[in-house]
């Protein structure tokens, strides 16, 4: 089992609607970010990669990256959703909390766990998201931003299932990738893992 935890904030500007966890919500401001700036998903990338020890969302999709310009966040959660896949574990729950004063979230939570388990192609039970506020304290208890914190569970996947989206090309060069990255770093928590779990069936062989 390995554990993340994620968290993410943007703040309001100029628009008419904010994205978050996948779903479009009328609001009187939108959010400041180089992508959609769908805190939600962006904390839940981040502590899915965060349990993988392979970096932060930034280093993934970098915002200085002409490609990630107004990018749907759901982009991102299918990569690391695919990153998971790759480096055999399989998420067992995820738990978001998104705070801030307007808009009111409670309306739309149902909405945003739907969309997210659609995204990650798992159980709606296996997703969560509450929606609270900071009782009017900090940033956005004066409503300049939305914050979100993630946590995140993955279990070793028991058979190699298909990634979601595996048809396609972009996901699977980018999943191909990164494992790449990792293969290459001896230090790494996964390479080390698979060498350990690859020398201990040589020596059951054996
Ligand atoms: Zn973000």
């Amino acid at each position: 089992m390995r554990i993340g935890q994620g968290f993410d904030v943007h703040a309001f500007g100029p628009g008419d609607y904010v994205t978050l966890g996948g779903v479009r919500i009328a609001h009187d401001h939108g959010l400041v970010a180089h992508s959609d700036g769908d805190v939600v998903i962006h904390a839940l990338c981040d502590a899915m990669l965060g349990a993988l020890a392979l970096g932060d969302i930034g280093q993934h999709f970098p915002p200085g990256e002409e490609q990630w310009r107004n990018a749907d966040s759901r982009t991102f959660l299918r990569r690391c959703a695919a990153l998971v896949a790759q480096h055999g574990h399989a998420l067992a729950n995820a738990d978001v909390t998104v705070v801030c004063e307007r808009p009111r979230l409670a309306p739309h939570v149902e909405r945003m766990r739907e969309a997210l388990a659609g995204e990650l192609g798992c159980a709606l039970d296996q997703v969560s998201v509450k929606a609270t506020t900071s009782e009017k304290l900090g940033f956005t208890g004066r409503g300049e931003g939305i914050a979100a914190s993630a946590v995140v569970l993955l279990q070793p996947r028991a058979v190699a299932a298909p990634v979601a989206g595996e048809d396609d090309a972009e996901l699977h060069a980018f999943v191909q990738r990164v494992a790449a990255e990792v293969e290459a770093d001896v230090a790494h928590p996964l390479a080390q893992a698979k060498s350990a779990a690859g020398s201990a069936a040589r020596s059951r062989e054996g």
